[in-house]
């Protein structure tokens, strides 16, 4: 054999083993087919935006109420009533091969099971946030699917809106100055349900809303929080918030000494918002976190800013969506994987430490 020829060969071999490790985007350009898992209001959204995206594409359902929700997704997106599967019958999917991806849009408690049952399978994990109720479940979830040789990542959709990138950037390149601190909270209306249980839930108004900002802070930040501060209160008497915190303010300081103080809330109806502030400038981002509608305003070294996004739902989940498709399809680690879900559960086990209302 030739030296070229040699090289050749190696080249031939390399591509033969990518291809054997994920072989549908290997060999074609067709949508990642997904099955989403659970279907209550975030697969809803997911779906929608399946359905106005070129990558993805929802090829099946998982259910624990078939009869009443499977009609209506099989209707609307062209599902065939056999690739319809309850909580019992999921591992099955392992021997669908309409079925390339699953999206985690259950009960918090739940991801952990459900995201290492699909690795078993050998189906790619699109989770939602929070990854799961501990920094242990985490771990067990990421080497579940490093095992399995499957993509894990977390639905972290600010990550992917265009306008929170360019937010990114400014701040990252200097155009604050010295970046110093964070505000930001995410406090929202009432809520209900499985929310409001330990078991399912893991924790309260962090675990559901102040991820947003904690996250996001950790991610123009740069850093990971080195030690915490925190408060919860609950004002509202009786068994609705027995078991989880109704509010949460924190304050996390990183080792280059950026000091960011966050918070949550299910009882006061604050918005959400996070201010950034460099040592000459600022930037003020309100709403930060809804669907749509997502505005900044501030202050750069280059001079006045303010832009207000024009995406409509369900645009974030698109491009989320298309993302994953893309680490898929090209063998590529997601900007969000399970590592980033794991920094964030590290940090909200702190503040709850800090708090003095231990989760893990
Ligand atoms: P939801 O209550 O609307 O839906 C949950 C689904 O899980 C339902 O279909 C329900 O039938 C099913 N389920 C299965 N077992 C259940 C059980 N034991 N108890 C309750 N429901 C059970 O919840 P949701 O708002 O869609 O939230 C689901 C996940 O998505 C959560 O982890 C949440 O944090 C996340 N989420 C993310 C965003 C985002 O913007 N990225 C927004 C909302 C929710």
């Amino acid at each position: 054999m030739s030296h070229i020829d040699r090289r050749s060969f190696a080249k031939l071999s390399l591509l033969a083993t990518a291809a054997a490790a994920f072989p549908l985007h290997a060999e074609s350009q067709q949508p990642l087919r997904f099955a989403p898992v659970g279907l209550g209001t975030i697969s809803n959204i997911f779906m929608d935006a399946c359905s106005k995206s070129s990558k993805c594409k929802v090829t099946a359902l998982v259910t624990g109420h078939a009869a009443e929700k499977a009609p209506k997704y099989e209707a609307l997106y062209g599902i065939s009533p056999k690739n319809v599967y309850n909580y019992e019958n999921y591992d099955e999917i392992a021997h669908n091969p309409d079925i390339d991806a699953v999206y985690i849009g259950l009960p918090n408690s739940m991801h952990a099971e459900y995201t290492i049952r699909a690795a078993k399978a050998g189906k790619h994990v699109l989770c939602e946030k929070p990854m799961a109720i501990s920094s242990a479940e985490c771990r067990q979830m990421i080497d579940a699917c490093r095992q399995h040789n499957v993509k894990l990542m977390i639905a972290y959709r600010v990550h992917y809106d265009p306008m929170w990138q360019q937010i990114r950037n400014m701040a990252r390149s200097g155009d604050l100055g010295q970046l110093q601190g964070f505000q930001g909270g995410f406090y929202g209306s009432k809520t209900s349900g499985w929310r409001l249980d330990r078991k399912l839930a893991g924790g309260g108004s962090l675990l559901d809303l102040g991820i947003y900002p904690l996250n996001t802070i950790r991610w123009i930040a740069g850093e990971e929080p080195a030690s915490y501060s925190a408060q919860v209160a609950t004002r509202i008497p009786g068994p609705r918030f027995a078991s989880v915190e109704e509010s949460i303010e924190f304050t996390m300081k990183f080792p280059s000494g950026m000091l960011a103080s966050s918070g949550s809330s299910y009882g006061e109806d604050g918005g959400s918002y996070v201010s950034i502030d460099g040592a000459d400038g600022n930037l003020w981002v309100e709403p930060a976190f809804y669907y749509e509608g997502l505005k900044f305003h501030g202050s750069t070294l280059h001079g006045p800013v303010s832009e207000a996004s024009s995406g409509i739902k369900p645009y974030q989940f698109v491009y989320e969506a298309d993302h994953f498709a893309d680490c898929v399809r090209h063998n590529r680690e997601p900007d969000t994987p399970g590592e980033e879900g794991l920094k964030d559960l590290l940090a909200m086990e702190s503040i709850y430490r800090a708090a003095g209302a231990p989760i893990a």
